[in-house]
């Protein structure tokens, strides 16, 4: 068996099981760029990342899209705010988001759609929900009809009236439904397009479907997000593909948990964010990459500095051993394309079991160990197969230990350096060691 993974629509671990051989085409919901994103925020950022390249390297074709919201309410505000347009709001924060994507190590999506970039196809769509009677106007916006969908609340597990009770009494008289949501927003401040039913925006429910579908099709094989998203966002997301292409969307839908500091939910209001652009190194990027990506990804991370303090130590440890390894291995001359198979049989069963992370870390502290008993013992051979096992499950969690090959000229200081110290002419020693230092090889 492959990949067993837990889709949040059946509340079930299922097998993986793409709709199209070996394609897999994945979408995660992407930010509303109107300001700094914060380490909850990283979080799917990390572990979809990680996802997509766990999925190549089971020998997937993957294609990853996640968008990028740059028509909002709030982007619309930080643009009166600060007398700016809207769309030079957007690519500040869109750019801002870039910066910390690559901060914590991952990789842009294959595709990166844009909401403005769409609205035509979201007019169309709303006029298609419409016409099938899933969608009302009043007063120049347009509402979808959550009481035509059958199954309604079926991801989030609870039943219209449930929902219904639970909402706030809706102030909005305009809806038939407190549960209904807006496809269409009639406007007069900000950025508005002209539509059949009057000039304004599209809803942001509206904006993932579309894209999703003009990039995909009717049904795609993962939908991903935070786990706030799942409702009403996802809900309704799945409810608009039901009304118009009578599909859930995705066959998986995935779910990650969020990251809390010191047992609180990070928010401004509260002013306990802690930014990813403060993080002021690759280095502590690093470190709260691993700090996610070796959390349970479906449960809360209760953040903390101790927490954050605990994964610097195993990194550099990490990094120590595979330092030491890999230039004592240049310095031997030895190198293999060569992995542990064992190790990397147990890394595959242990990621297959639902991204079983805990597992994975004490694998991977395993591995480290026999680096440092390999090394000690002189067994050449042996440690560089375990130092490529390393890279290889690293390079698939997309973890960057900054240890480069040494250069010519590092590679004859640090010669130098050891035949100095089997000569015991300690003062030369001295000399080079403080030159390798100084380049960060010892
Ligand atoms: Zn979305």
């Amino acid at each position: 068996m492959g990949l067993v993974i837990y889709n949040s629509l059946t509340n079930k671990l299922e097998e993986f099981k793409p709709l199209n051989g070996n394609k897999v085409n994945m979408y995660v919901c992407g930010p509303t760029v109107y300001g700094y994103i914060h380490i909850g925020n990283a979080r799917p950022v990390i572990f979809y990342d990680m996802m997509r390249r766990y999925l190549k390297f089971s020998g997937y074709d993957v294609t990853y899209a996640s968008n990028i919201t740059d028509v909002d309410d709030k982007i619309i505000n930080k643009a009166i705010e600060e007398g700016k347009t809207e769309k030079e709001i957007a690519t500040f924060f869109e750019n801002a988001y870039w910066d910390s994507v690559k901060m914590v190590g991952s990789e842009k999506p294959d595709l990166i759609p844009h909401a403005t970039e769409y609205i035509p196809e979201m007019i169309s769509f709303i006029q298609e929900l419409e016409k099938k009677g899933y969608a009302y106007q009043a007063d120049g916006d347009v509402f979808f009809r959550v009481n035509n969908v059958k199954d309604y609340g079926c991801l989030s597990n609870q039943v219209t009236e449930d929902l219904e009770s639970g909402a706030r009494i809706s102030v909005d008289s305009k809806k038939e439904n407190p549960l209904d949501f807006a496809l269409w927003k009639n406007t007069d401040t900000g950025i508005k397009w002209d539509a059949p039913f009057g000039s304004g925006r599209p809803g942001w429910h509206t904006e993932c479907v579309v894209m999703n579908h003009k990039l995909f099709g009717d049904v795609i094989d993962i939908h991903g997000g935070g786990m706030d998203l799942k409702f009403p966002h996802h809900e309704n997301e799945i409810a608009q593909a039901e009304a118009c292409y009578g599909s859930h969307l995705a066959k998986y839908w995935i779910h990650v948990g969020r990251l809390d500091l010191k047992g609180v939910k990070m928010s401004k209001s509260l002013g306990n964010v802690i930014y990813v652009k403060n993080i002021n190194s690759t280095h502590d990027g690093m470190v709260l990459r691993c700090l996610i990506l070796f959390s349970p990804y479906r449960s809360i991370i209760p953040y903390s500095m101790e927490l954050f303090d605990q994964y610097a130590k195993e990194y550099d440890k990490w990094c120590r051993a595979y330092k030491q390894a890999l230039y004592t291995l240049q310095y031997e001359g030895k190198s293999t394309n060569d992995v542990d198979s064992a190790d990397i049989e147990a890394f595959k069963k242990y990621m297959d079991d639902d991204f079983n992370v805990q597992n994975v870390l004490t694998l991977v502290n395993e591995i480290v160990k026999s680096i440092n008993t390999t090394l000690r013992a002189k067994d050449y051979d042996a440690l560089a197969v375990k130092v490529n096992t390393l890279r290889t499950i690293f390079n698939v969690l997309g973890i960057n230990l900054f240890v480069d090959p040494m250069n010519d000229e590092q590679l004859d200081a640090y010669k130098k350096w050891q035949e100095a110290r089997i000569n015991k002419d300690f003062a030369t020693a001295d000399i080079y060691r403080a030159k390798l230092t100084e380049w960060n090889i010892l």
